[in-house]
């Protein structure tokens, strides 16, 4: 039988962009599945420079590859992910509104069987430097998703959404004016995208501003003992 899995999220590569979605997606009470083609998460970090140093991490004055993809892992440990490790995915398609799925969203396809549900989908798929990233168009008369001739994805700079509302994309893979290919920026895209995408998974809802440092919801969340 073909697996189908329903979530909040679905997102679409673990490399360091992905990774800080799913940890901006947290805070805001949101679950996650990832889809990662490869076997391990990290992207850039872990299959091409584990072992070289990174100097414009903010907070590090050095930090080699590998490490950088455990703290991200370990940032996320706290909330309920499900990975789908080697996993391709090959299409995005509208899902119709259903049980879970009250608004609708969309049907994230893997290659060799089986699907993701969800409210929103974010694309973090890096440049292609890996050998993926593109995503196939759904069968005509849905809903798709296309790409540039570049292979990035056009968005906005004020939530990361493609031209397709409820589609976002962060780090290497998107592009916009002034757009530079660093991990730092990928942050930023995920905690933009973060808040829109809960506008999105709670339409009568009002997202309040808070920090970490000071707000026990959000340090229950993260598990921080004596939050209560
Ligand atoms: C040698 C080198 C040194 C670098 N040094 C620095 C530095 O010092 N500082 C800095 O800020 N940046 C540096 N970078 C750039 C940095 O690594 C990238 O900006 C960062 O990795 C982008 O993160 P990402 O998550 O967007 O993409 P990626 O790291 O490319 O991750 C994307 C992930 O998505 C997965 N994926 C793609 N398509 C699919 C699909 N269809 N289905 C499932 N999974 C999919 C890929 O397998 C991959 O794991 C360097 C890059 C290189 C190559």
């Amino acid at each position: 039988m073909t697996e189908i899995h329903q979530t909040d999220i679905c997102v679409i590569g673990a490399g360091p962009a992905g990774l800080f979605a799913v940890f901006q997606l947290g805070l805001v009470d949101l679950r996650c599945h990832v889809i990662e083609a490869l076997d391990r998460p990290g992207g850039q970090l872990t299959a091409l420079y584990p072992d070289k140093p990174i100097y414009d991490m903010p907070g590090f004055r050095v930090i080699d590859g590998q490490p950088l993809a455990d703290r991200l892992m370990d940032q996320i440990s706290p909330f309920e992910t499900r990975f789908h490790w080697g996993r391709q995915a090959i299409s995005i398609a509208r899902a119709e509104p259903q049980e879970g799925l009250p608004l609708g969203g969309w049907q994230v396809g893997m290659k060799d069987g089986g699907a993701v549900l969800s409210k929103v989908a974010v694309m973090a798929t890096g440049g292609g430097i890996l050998g993926y990233g593109r995503t196939q168009a759904a069968p005509p008369g849905t809903d798709t998703f296309f790409q540039t001739d570049s292979g990035l994805i056009p968005t906005d700079t004020g939530a990361f959404q493609t031209a397709t509302s409820g589609i976002f994309a962060i780090g290497d893979g998107c592009v916009y004016p002034g757009k530079l290919k660093l991990i730092l920026s990928a942050f930023h895209e995920a905690a933009l995208m973060a808040q829109a995408a809960f506008a999105i998974c709670h339409p009568q809802k009002r997202l309040k501003s808070q920090y970490t440092t000071s707000s026990s919801e959000l340090q229950r969340r993260l598990g921080v003992r004596g939050a209560d």
